[in-house]
């Protein structure tokens, strides 16, 4: 193993610098202080969360595009999509969980896998996007605030409550609502961010 094949990592918990030899595929290194993982090789981490992001990106407008639930109530057909469940708290004055709903529900997710799209693509084919570093920081903020699952629970949660006094039927929306939340973690398991950081370090 060479040295000038080797580089620091630090320990994102306590902040230990630790040597980054040259991994086989699905080896680890682990802090040698506190045991946290630092960085895993994921054969071609790229690649593989770049076919997974676009796959979310086709899902998303899926999700958005077709109604997730039709209720059927004394005759009536009532078509549910993802947008009119924010436009009904609105309507009904709750502008501020509203704005949540839609943040977290719509705009995240779909701020998330473009920017992760901005970022793989150009390194995919081996160019490097503009301002790479502070996009792929974007990337890693927004992780926690795309809460789709949360939404999801929403839904199922009124499916539930409501089967009984109305016909439910499940649409495309909902669907592909749940391949999005399917495929945004296989885009994030399959990513192994060091391997971005490394790119903004050949940057500098
Ligand atoms: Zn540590």
């Amino acid at each position: 193993m060479a040295n000038s094949e080797e580089s620091l990592l630090a320990c994102h918990d306590c902040d230990l610098l630790v040597r980054k030899p040259r991994l086989r595929t699905r080896e680890k290194v682990v802090c040698s202080r506190c045991g946290a993982v630092l960085y895993s090789h994921k054969p071609d981490s790229v690649g593989r969360a770049l076919n997974f992001s676009l796959a979310s990106l086709i899902v998303f407008v899926l999700a958005n595009a077709y109604p997730l639930l039709a209720f059927k109530l004394q005759g009536q057909v009532q078509l549910c999509d993802l947008i009119s469940g924010v436009k009904e708290l609105y309507r009904q004055g709750y502008w501020e969980l509203a704005v949540l709903v839609f943040s977290v529900s719509i705009l995240t997710p779909f701020l998330k896998i473009t920017s992760l799209l901005y970022v793989l693509l150009p390194l995919r084919f081996n160019r490097r996007p503009w301002r790479l570093a502070y996009v792929f920081r974007c990337v890693e903020t927004l992780h926690p605030w795309a809460m789709t699952e949360v939404f999801l629970l929403g839904i199922i949660v009124a499916i539930v409550k409501l089967r009984d006094i109305a016909i439910i039927v499940t649409g495309v929306g909902l669907y592909s609502f749940v391949a999005l939340i399917v495929l945004m973690a296989a885009a994030d398991a399959a990513l192994e961010p060091h391997d971005i950081w490394e790119q903004v370090e050949v940057e500098r």
